[in-house]
Parts: structure tokens; sequence; C-alpha cells
């Protein structure tokens, strides 16, 4: 499917006319009335401010200048952010076993609805770990001025789910740039640091995402690291391919799986189960987001 594409471009010829809609009228001045702010730009308020300034020049640039500042404050308005944090508390509970025992196919396997996670060698679950992340990253991606939808609205032990195919489709559901699915490893004591998971082509699946969400991915593993995000050394290119993950698989739109650390590595646990820790990994993965978006 390919409706994000379709989409997008819609939304950039509307960026398109919001800024034609701006230069022309200063250029006759004087503009009869501030140009009318498109609904896909909820900032426009900003740059429009002023352009009944008389005065051509005045009305020019008045007009035109603030264009700018506004852009990079909200270098990622009229973008949505498709956000999943990975797991649930309560998929660690036994009372919801059974639902959690539901399996689909996803292109190329049956898989389980969804699973508890890894942790920490003291205890500290995967579950809350990314749900902590991730409400720092939709902060901070709101601050930079995209719309982001959250796949969990709780971490709860009574709560489960929901299944990743639901996850998975979360995406198109709400109109997403991007799918962006945050996880952590739970892998050997020596292994440490940050890789991707993006989707192989599975025909009939993922062969309209599969190219984009690679191209992303690979931004988001050059921007990342950029910001300061420790390479995993135990992944070639901190990149798997991968055809069997449900969540990816489900996905008509760009999808990129992070695993943002080891959570078996102590050193590393020692620092992501901290609010600091946290803060630092949401930060390197909204620079991955900016990264991929080339915003
Ligand atoms: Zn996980």
């Amino acid at each position: 499917m390919r409706m994000w594409a379709t989409r997008r471009t819609a939304m950039l010829a509307t960026v398109g006319a919001v800024v034609l809609g701006l230069t022309a009228p200063a250029l006759a001045a004087p503009p009869p009335a501030a140009p009318k702010p498109s609904p896909t730009q909820p900032d426009s308020s900003v740059r429009t401010t002023g352009v009944s300034t008389t005065g051509i020049l005045a009305a020019w640039e008045t007009a035109a200048s603030p264009v700018a500042p506004s852009r990079a404050r909200r270098p990622l308005a009229g973008i949505t952010i498709a956000l999943d944090p990975g797991h649930q508390l309560g998929n660690s509970n036994p009372a919801h076993f059974a639902k959690l025992a539901k399996t689909r196919f996803n292109g190329t396997t049956v898989k389980g609805c969804n699973t508890s996670g890894t942790a920490t060698n003291s205890g500290y679950p995967e579950a809350t770990f990314v749900w902590n992340v991730s409400r720092f990253v939709k902060k901070r991606l709101q601050r930079l001025g995209a719309k982001v939808r959250l796949t969990r609205k709780t971490n709860s032990y009574d709560r489960w789910g929901p299944c990743v195919w639901k996850r998975g489709k979360f995406g198109a559901k709400v109109g997403a740039d991007l799918l962006l699915s945050v996880h952590a490893d739970g892998s050997a004591p020596t292994a440490r640091g940050f890789f991707v998971i993006v989707p192989a082509v599975v025909p009939g699946w993922t062969d309209d995402i599969a190219a984009v969400s690679r191209r992303y991915g690979q931004r988001m593993i050059d921007g990342m690291a950029a910001a300061g995000a420790t390479p995993a050394n135990y992944i070639n290119g901190q990149m798997l391919v991968w055809d069997n993950i449900t969540t990816l698989n489900f996905s008509d739109v760009p999808a990129v799986l992070v695993e943002v650390g080891n959570m078996r590595n102590s050193a590393e646990a020692g620092f992501m189960v901290t609010r600091k820790g946290q803060r630092a990994h949401a930060k390197w993965l909204v620079a991955g987001v900016r990264a991929a978006l080339q915003r």
C-alpha cells in the first residue's frame, strides 16, 4: 500500500502553496489581509505576524523573514510519528497469558501476539524502560512540531498487548510518516550499543515499504551515532534486515525498530535504568528520526 507516499506528496504540495501564499501578496503590497493559515501548519500564524506593515519592502521582509526561524524551531511540523513502546508491563502477568498466546501469520512465519520482553539482571523490565524513553521521545518530537501517536497508552501490570500485528498496522491507521518501534535487547553481557531492524522484502507484505524503511534505518543509525549514541558492537553495520518481525511486516508506512541498548550488559543497563539515561536515549532517538526524515 502506498498511501503514505501519496499523503506526503500532498503535504509537500500544501507546504509549497503556503509559501506562495505568503510571498505573492507581499509582492503585490499592501496585502488586503493576512494570508489564510494552512491547517497543516499550526505555526503559520507566527510567520504571518506583521504582514500588515505598509510598504513593499517592509511587507516583503516581515512576511518572508519569519519563515526560516519558524521552520528551524519546528522542523517536524506536518509530520506524524507512530511511536511504539515495545511490549507492555502486564505481558508478564499470568492472567494475560491466554490472550498473548494468540497467533497470526506475518508473511513468513506464525508468531504470537506479544511477549514480556527482556529485563536487566536486577529485574528492571524492558517494557518500563521503553515506556519511559518513549514518553521523553514524544515530548521532544512534539516540541519540534511533530504529531505523535502511541501504540499503547499505559505501562501497567494489569494491561496486556496490544498484539504486534495491531502495532504494525497502527502507523497507517494514524497516517504516520514513520512507525518507530522502541525496544531494548537482552544479549550477551559483553554486547552493547544500539542497532536497528528494518523489514526485508516480503512480497505482498513489505515490498512497498522495505526500501524506504532501510533508507530511514541507515539514516537513523548515522543520526543517532552522530548525536552520541553507542553503536552496537555485536551487529554488523548496526542493521538487521529481517523478514520475520511481525510489527514491521504488518506496517504500511516506513518502519524502523530500534534496539536502543543491551539490558544484559550491566554497565549499559546501569545507565538505562536512570532518568538521565532514559532522557539521553530519547535524545538520540529523536536525532535519528530527524536524520531519517532529513528534517
Ligand atoms: Zn523488545
